[in-house]
């Protein structure tokens, strides 16, 4: 569904991503894993738009994008739920849902979504008429992920969902991840420096050191790798 080709990045003069190539396929979970500062986040921004490649291409659904603003990728159905979840804090939580789906105009079929978060997440519908700057981390990020479901997205990027959360709500996100996956087929590409449980959810991995693609295997593979074990793993 999506194809990264050769992409190459630029922040000014400094070079961010090198020859970068990756694919997504229908149905898969793809995780992204690297240290600080490897270019996982420019990839992302590289995909929406944000930061267009200087070199390189990048298709969705075999059309090219690599030259499309942000609003035209967003439009195709690439949906981020951007890292630091950025809900709308002063908007009740069915006002952020809503928001999700600002472009729709199928009013059964949004309302059929919105009972499907709020059975994902029974903690966003005892919270519906709360402001959602008054949730906890873990629900903001709920909320953000719950916010780009709205949206029916075709794929969804994610970037690093699990970050400043409680081990409690780690597991739950990454858990609800899968479920999302599996139950709509919806294609992820989840950015994750937690790259145990990223690749404990995630079908394949890619491996990314100083912008560049250093690995690429199956996501049980690369759990299995002692490099990957040494240098992300922790064990
Ligand atoms: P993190 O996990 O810390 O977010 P990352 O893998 O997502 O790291 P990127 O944020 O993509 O990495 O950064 C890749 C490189 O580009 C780094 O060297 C970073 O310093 C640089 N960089 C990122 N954003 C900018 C920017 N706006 N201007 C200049 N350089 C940038």
């Amino acid at each position: 569904m999506l194809r990264l080709r050769n992409i190459d990045a630029f922040y000014g003069k400094i070079q961010a991503l090198h020859d970068v190539s990756m694919d997504v396929e229908h149905g898969e979970i793809i995780t992204l894993i690297g240290a600080n500062g490897a270019g996982k986040t420019t990839t992302l921004m590289c995909i929406c738009g944000i930061v267009p490649p200087q070199s390189g291409e990048i298709y969705f659904m075999e059309k090219s994008i690599r030259n499309m603003n942000p609003h035209e990728i967003v439009s195709l159905g690439i949906c981020q739920v951007p890292e630091g979840r950025r809900i709308f804090p002063f908007l009740t939580v069915t006002e952020n849902l809503d928001m999700g789906a600002f472009l729709r105009s199928d009013t059964a079929e949004i309302k059929k979504d919105m009972d499907y978060i709020y059975s994902l997440f029974p903690i966003l519908a005892e919270r519906r008429h709360q402001s959602g700057g008054t949730l906890s981390g873990g629900e903001q990020q709920m909320l953000a992920i719950s916010r780009a479901i709205m949206s029916r997205p075709r794929m969804l990027l994610m970037d690093e969902p699990s970050l400043g959360l409680a081990p409690l709500f780690v597991k739950q996100i990454f858990h609800i991840i899968r479920q999302i996956n599996e139950e709509n087929q919806t294609p992820i590409f989840l950015v994750e420096q937690n790259a145990n449980m990223a690749l404990k959810v995630a079908h394949r991995g890619y491996v990314m050191e100083n912008g560049r693609i250093r690995l690429a295997d199956t996501a049980a593979n690369l759990l299995e790798n002692e490099e990957i074990k040494k240098a992300y793993l922790g064990l």
